[in-house]
């Protein structure tokens, strides 16, 4: 019944669990027959402030009762303070463009990429290295910077340039006369939440700089408090030249950003967006950071991650023939997986018995809960990932 419309109208790109969701409270999600889960999986990791957050919620209804949209040919006063607050909370000295998604933000940083490498006289710089394992996005340009072959099946020609790098070591014999940017995830998502080396990654941002090649990182989904610190390149010490944005930023409202220290990059009429940065997605963000810049500087994200943390090992330290490994960064995290059959088995028991969790790359189980989740939604969540298991 759930299924009806789906089934007749809208095109099969996901493989969709049978269970719909109606109402949430924070890390709690409701679906429509009354049943109760706890939610490890925050969207994926959009859900930065929980579902129904009553804080949210008042300032997108404040904004939308007034004014909902207007283009981009006039000052948006929430997209100017949204720019704002990502710069002086990153701590770098950049500028902001928005967009409405993750890969349009990496379509941004390519952009921005491409025209750093058009200098008059030189022949132009348009290579981009990213790495094997690697996502960032669905549009052609952002697959292709996907360092995924398989999913480059059907949609080609793609636009040239993209070079991959099977992993960060390798990343300097690419270099050549061509190349003008690098572009990485610090900790890859969807690659199975897979986080890079702290050195070894300072050394490439150095070497980068040294050869005036752009550090570009994509922090689609490591941004905005995931690993812990407001952005992974803090955690990393390190200073890009382009971040991307979006997942948790708009707290569930679609919103992407690509901000820059080269702020002299794009003139008027280089780039666009229709919806980008309008009243509803930037008043959703400012309010998102504000609740999340308080959780931080009160100090409770901190003691909720270590808290987290530790419930995740317990979890896993019962089950040492199923989970070989514990990897990732404050609520970011997963667990490698004996094989790929028993994650699909733990995910689908833990939804019978009320918890939601994620697959990443071949066999890791992923955990993205909102940064607002308690303490006994974690004790209820992983008391119920226990029982799931019981069942395997
Ligand atoms: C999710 C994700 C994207 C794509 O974001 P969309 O909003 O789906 O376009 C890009 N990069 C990374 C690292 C992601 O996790």
């Amino acid at each position: 019944m759930l299924n009806k419309n789906f089934d007749n109208y809208v095109l099969p790109t996901y493989g969709r669990q049978n269970v719909s969701f109606t109402e949430g409270k924070n890390a709690i999600l409701m679906d429509s027959e009354g049943n109760e889960y706890i939610d490890f999986a925050a969207g994926i990791a959009v859900c930065s402030v929980g579902h129904g957050n009553e804080r949210l919620t008042k300032a997108i209804c404040d904004q939308v009762s007034k004014v909902i949209h207007v283009s981009n040919l006039y000052y948006i006063e929430p997209q100017g303070e949204c720019a704002k607050k990502i710069v002086e909370m990153s701590g770098y000295d950049m500028k902001c463009f928005f967009g409405n998604s993750g890969a349009e933000a990496n379509e941004g940083a390519i952009k921005i990429a491409r025209k750093y490498g058009e200098v008059d006289g030189t022949p132009k710089r348009y290579k981009i290295i990213t790495l094997e394992h690697s996502f960032h996005g669905r549009t052609i340009t952002a697959l292709k910077a996907t360092g995924q072959e398989s999913m480059h099946n059907y949609f080609g020609p793609f636009p040239d340039g993209f070079v991959y790098a099977k992993n960060i070591d390798e990343i300097e014999s690419l270099i050549d006369d061509h190349t003008v940017a690098v572009m990485i995830e610090l900790v890859q998502g969807e690659g199975g939440v897979q986080p890079l080396d702290r050195a070894k990654v300072q050394a490439l941002a150095a070497m980068l700089k040294s050869r005036d090649i752009l550090l570009m990182v994509d922090e689609v989904q490591t941004g905005i408090y995931r690993t812990g610190e407001f952005l992974a390149s803090n955690l990393y010490g390190i200073e890009p030249d382009v971040i991307t944005l979006a997942k948790g930023l708009g707290g569930g409202v679609p919103i992407g950003v690509v901000m820059t220290s080269k702020k002299n990059i794009f003139a008027p009429g280089d780039h666009g967006s229709t919806f980008g940065g309008n009243y509803l997605s930037t008043a959703a963000a400012n309010e998102v950071l504000n609740i999340l810049d308080e959780l931080k500087q009160s100090g409770e994200l901190d003691h909720i991650l270590i808290y987290f943390e530790e419930a995740l090992n317990t979890f896993a330290a019962k089950h040492p023939a199923v989970f070989l490994e514990h990897v990732g960064f404050g609520m970011m995290r997963g667990l490698r997986v004996v094989d790929a059959d028993t994650l699909a088995k733990i995910i689908n028991a833990g939804r019978e018995a009320g918890v939601l969790v994620l697959k990443a790359g071949r066999n890791t189980l992923r955990f993205l809960p909102p940064l607002t989740i308690t303490k006994d939604e974690i004790n209820q969540g992983f008391s119920r990932l226990e029982n799931a298991m019981k069942r395997l």
